[in-house]
């Protein structure tokens, strides 16, 4: 089994650090101030954000020569923001999830991150909660814009690091959204949602996730074995 953490609504919460991010360093390649509210940001990962940003007329108006390009522009943008603005941003663990990340990592249990941030955005994050050690692989959205994709990413990452008998059913996903689930579901692993980011249980329980948790204090191993 190999243990996969969303960042972002599942082991922590930074109070909108990561959209003003996004709207100052767009702001500053439109020269115009930028709005980013009718585009929802929960599940989805950064470049896949940026894209439909950028495509939206009625945020970025025309679309760019490159779409790809101005993605990767934009990311590049939104990462040395987040660098410059991190260190005052207010970040909270969300409730059982530190203690639950090192019980497991104690215990022996292969860990990972599944998440859209982009690889060093994510492991900045995870430091300002204390975490980061527990986590030798991940997924990430530099990988792929698809967050379907990122489970077969983290799983050849277990592989190269030895777990040769690791398949996709012994994936277990855990995450605040239905994107996470489904992320989970596309390859046929098992999926632990948990109800502290946007979500509520009943909206998550709709995506038919494996455990549905109010939070990670109610996480339970034997319940995903
Ligand atoms: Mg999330």
């Amino acid at each position: 089994m190999l243990l996969l953490f969303d960042i972002d609504g599942t082991l922590l919460q930074s109070h909108g650090v990561g959209r003003r991010a996004v709207e100052h360093s767009l702001s500053a390649r439109f020269g115009r101030p930028i709005d980013t509210s009718s585009v929802t940001f929960s599940g989805k990962t950064d470049p896949q954000i940026f894209r439909e940003i950028l495509s939206d007329p009625s945020i970025a108006g025309d679309l760019p020569d490159d779409l790809d390009v101005a993605v990767r522009q934009a990311c590049e943008a939104y990462a040395r923001r987040m660098h410059e603005t991190w260190d005052e941003a207010t970040v909270e663990a969300l409730p059982g999830a530190v203690e639950l990340v090192r019980a497991l990592h104690a215990d022996g249990e292969p860990l990972g991150l599944l998440t859209g941030n982009l690889e060093p955005m994510a492991y900045l994050k995870v430091n300002r909660i204390g975490l980061g050690r527990e986590f030798p692989l991940g997924a990430f959205g530099s990988d792929h814009e698809d967050r379907n994709q990122l489970p077969l990413v983290a799983l050849e990452r277990a592989r190269q690091l030895g777990a040769l008998d690791l398949a996709a059913e012994h994936l277990v996903l855990i995450g605040d959204t239905p994107r996470d689930v489904q992320a989970a579901q596309a390859v046929g692993a098992k999926s632990v949602a948990v109800a502290t980011g946007r979500f509520s249980a009943e909206e998550l329980e709709a995506s038919r996730p494996t455990v549905l948790l109010e939070t990670l204090e109610a996480f339970d191993l034997a319940s995903v074995a």
